[in-house]
């Protein structure tokens, strides 16, 4: 096992208050295309010639809910295609070895849940694809796989309203559970903060790990591309998630 592998287990065994932040890079493992590669668009733009970020975004859902959708519908058709990687379950097993390890994800797709990371130590920070909700009765629509082949955008099979899914779209905020509970956590503080496969572009998602690294924390990168905050880590591993945390793991 490589040096740097070696050193993160060594922190892995001795951390009880863990924090692992995950992005895009994880779910690319499981062939997952990330927002950016959806419909082969071509430097971020649809083929309406937006930005994917405005097609994605709070705004159009209202103004546009069909465009809206029509992305929407290519990512979860995406998400719903491709399974959670060795990876993620090995996140899920090092929550269960270690009862304070925490996920902080930015993907949308479930995976940690289908991998069985606990609810309770999960917080999905851009929230998640299912289930549906109506926006004018707020009745909840479970049937995700039965929308996307129908016209879109999808509607409420009570009142007609329209659907949308409880994650947070461009220009939209945070969600405020989502935030608190972050909060509450980084208040108690980590000990270990793992960055895997995030291009760390959000400041909620560096704050963690700047925060732990004031206190005294260990902080490490895993990602195969260098971010915002590779030069700040006290251990960067430039491999994909894939290659680094099932053999991080099968070593505690
Ligand atoms: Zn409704």
């Amino acid at each position: 096992m490589q040096q740097s592998l070696l050193r993160v287990v060594a922190q892995l065994k001795r951390a009880q208050r863990i924090l692992i932040i995950t992005g895009a890079g994880l779910s690319a493992d499981s062939g997952l295309p990330t927002y950016r590669g959806l419909g082969g668009l071509y430097n971020g733009h649809t083929a309406e010639g937006l930005p994917i970020e405005a097609a994605l975004s709070g705004g159009m859902l209202q103004s546009d809910p069909a465009l809206c959708w029509k992305y929407l519908a290519q990512l979860a058709g995406a998400c719903l295609q491709a399974r959670p990687n060795a990876a993620h379950m090995a996140i899920a097993r090092l929550q269960k070895l270690k009862p304070e390890c925490w996920v902080l994800t930015q993907n949308i797709d479930g995976y940690h849940r289908a991998a069985g990371s606990p609810a309770e130590r999960l917080i999905e920070i851009h929230g998640q694809l299912t289930p549906l909700f109506c926006l004018d009765c707020a009745a909840e629509d479970g049937d995700l796989p039965a929308h996307l082949t129908a016209p879109m955008p999808p509607r409420c099979r009570h009142c007609q309203g329209l659907l949308r899914p409880p994650v947070v779209l461009f220009g939209e905020m945070l969600g405020e559970d989502s935030v608190a509970r972050l909060q509450g956590e980084m208040a108690k503080g980590f000990e270990l903060v793992i960055c895997v496969g995030t291009s760390a572009s959000f400041p909620y998602i560096v704050e963690p790990l700047i925060r732990t690294k004031q206190r005294g924390g260990f902080t490490v990168e895993i990602n195969p591309e260098r971010s915002a905050i590779s030069a700040q880590v006290d251990i960067r591993i430039g491999t994909k998630a894939l290659d680094a945390i099932p053999a991080l793991v099968s070593h505690l």
